[in-house]
């Protein structure tokens, strides 16, 4: 017989509308859609109620979560309704700094290349060349190169440089207030720290780490007037964002369970680390490339088994 299992299912954004820049971010037809598919296929939890049957072995078999990072407006406009008419419930992830009118690194370069007036957008005074932006493909291409290019540089220069180069460009409110917050928390949805400025924490020296960890925290219960006990390691990925000391941090600060981005499902038993939770993205548009991909992720190794 084989053990319950528990998948977890990350989103960033849903979009009102499908946007020709990202072909594949989730909509909220596709998203909806899928709602439909995990209620069918599988039994969607809570989080703290799923970490909770994880351990007293009670978790039904194909238990799966939602949960969303970084704390896009789009959460409460969008996903919010579409969770509550499908009577689902969801864990938002939060970057503390970026609510009521902030804007993270990477929407920084995206809305300056989406709206750079072309045809092309000169970076040479920042070393990053001159991007050709005069076709739709070619502004994909700038703002694929442009995000690799700075996601894993020293935290302070990634964010000057993206603050620079945004300053030419087109600023759009893209994240939540905190007005959006608390009615994500009034519908009864479970919200967990993310940081202060999202930092790969890897990155980081660790008291600036530890730093970013903790001011997310009580920020946010400040503002939520209520303990903040999930996080979610910005980022996310085992070994290269965060590292044992981070897990350390997160232990000690009084959170009761972290979530990485490795694929992967939880499974109850000894290998289960309530503070390494594995999880999975899900852009399929097809209804079973969805379902199969799914079905992949429950066979991916545990973390630390390969
Ligand atoms: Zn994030």
């Amino acid at each position: 017989m084989s053990l319950p299992t528990l998948s977890i299912l990350i989103y960033h954004r849903v979009l009102a509308s499908p946007d020709p820049l990202f072909p594949g971010e989730v909509d909220a037809r596709l998203f909806e859609r899928q709602l439909m598919l995990l209620k069918h296929f599988f039994t969607p939890l809570p989080l703290p109620q799923a970490l909770q049957r994880l351990q007293d072995g009670s978790l039904p078999p194909r238990a799966a979560c939602i949960t969303f990072d970084d704390g896009y407006a789009d959460n409460a406009q969008i996903a919010l309704p579409l969770l509550q008419k499908h009577g689902l419930h969801a864990t938002f992830f939060i970057a503390s700094a970026y609510l009521d009118g902030g804007q993270m690194w990477n929407d920084k370069l995206i809305e300056t290349v989406r709206h750079a007036p072309g045809p092309s957008l000169d970076l040479r005074p920042w070393g990053l060349g001159c991007l050709p932006v005069a076709k739709l493909a070619q502004r994909q291409a700038a703002i694929a190169q442009l995000l690799g290019q700075l996601k894993y540089l020293p935290f302070a220069q990634r964010e000057t440089l993206a603050r620079q180069i945004a300053r030419a460009g087109h600023q759009t409110e893209l994240m939540l207030s905190v007005e959006q917050l608390r009615q994500l928390q009034r519908a009864g949805m479970q919200i967990g720290a993310h940081t202060v400025h999202h930092p790969i924490l890897a990155a980081l020296p660790d008291h600036a780490a530890q730093q970013e960890i903790a001011a997310g925290k009580a920020q946010l219960e400040q503002w939520l007037q209520t303990p903040v006990t999930l996080f979610a390691y910005p980022n996310g990925k085992q070994g290269r964002d965060y590292g044992p000391c981070h897990v350390e941090m997160v232990k000690a600060l009084g959170f009761t369970a972290a979530l990485a981005t490795d694929w992967g499902a939880s499974r109850p038993g000894p290998e289960l680390d309530l503070f390494q939770l594995p999880r999975f993205t899900p852009w399929d548009r097809g209804r079973l490339m969805f379902l199969w991909r799914l079905q992949q992720n429950l066979r991916q190794p545990p973390p630390g088994a390969n």
